[in-house]
């Protein structure tokens, strides 16, 4: 089903910070050729190690890539949902590195080890000039456009990863930081359970584990809803909320 009106407001008002890209449609946050782009990526080059290098070092796709990331491949149908669980699990293992034990008193290291290092590999594609490169399924862009199936991804999960949403992006009490917000915290001085954000973290790491591991035949369908809303976890706590929270939310 296409994206209603009300998606593609929805979408653009998420990403409204972000500069559009040219070629973009009105009222809709991806480009045709950025979603050809992200198909063509997850349905090969995601899969190589210098990409997935690269995806740790910039702690995944920008909150605007990473949905977008999500719709495409969520279009898929459930299998292709298998890639950006792959990537999400990977990176959530750096922030459980960042916030390992024996590091959790030392604030200032745990803030440098949250920094972003890396552009996001779909904005910034680096010299291999990929963008040049594109060779998607059939009727991708038609597909990439429809947010239905991230919507019932989310709806179906969003009563295990609102409980992780983080305080300051949502504007709630919750104790619960995202990745940028928890490294602003500590830069800034400003207390913050460190245990409970580690407790965070593990359980998305628990979680993703586990979806990843229901993607293989001897456990197909071992994922629990919580399990696969780790993914959403995992996206809003690497890159901010605020994305998921306007579209989905
Ligand atoms: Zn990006
Ligand atoms: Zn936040």
């Amino acid at each position: 089903m296409p994206a209603t009106p009300g998606d593609l407001q929805a979408m653009a008002m998420a990403d409204r910070d972000d500069a559009p890209r040219t070629g973009a449609r009105a009222g809709h946050p991806l480009a045709d050729d950025e979603i050809r782009y992200l198909g063509w990526f997850g349905a090969g080059p995601i899969d190589e190690p210098e990409t997935q290098v690269r995806l740790w070092e910039s702690w995944g796709m920008c909150r605007r890539h990473a949905l977008g990331f999500l719709a495409v491949e969520s279009s898929l149908g459930d299998a292709g949902v298998f890639r950006p669980v792959v990537v999400y699990d990977n990176v959530i293992d750096r922030a459980a590195i960042a916030l390992a034990p024996r590091r959790i008193l030392e604030r200032p290291r745990i803030a440098a080890a949250l920094r972003t290092a890396e552009p996001c590999p779909i904005c910034d594609p680096g010299r291999s000039g990929r963008r040049q490169a594109v060779l998607t399924a059939p009727n991708i862009v038609e597909r990439g456009r429809s947010l239905e199936p991230l919507r019932l991804l989310a709806d179906q999960t969003s009563e295990h990863w609102q409980a992780w949403v983080c305080g300051l992006c949502a504007g709630t009490a919750s104790p619960a930081r995202c990745r940028l917000h928890l490294a602003e915290d500590l830069r800034r001085g400003i207390g913050v359970d460190l245990w409970h954000q580690r407790e965070l973290v593990d359980e998305l790491s628990r979680r993703l584990r586990a979806y990843t591991r229901s993607f293989g035949w001897a456990n197909r369908g071992t994922e629990t809803p919580a399990d696969r809303a780790g993914l959403f976890g995992a996206i809003g706590w690497c890159g901010g909320w605020r994305s998921i929270l306007e579209v989905l939310g």
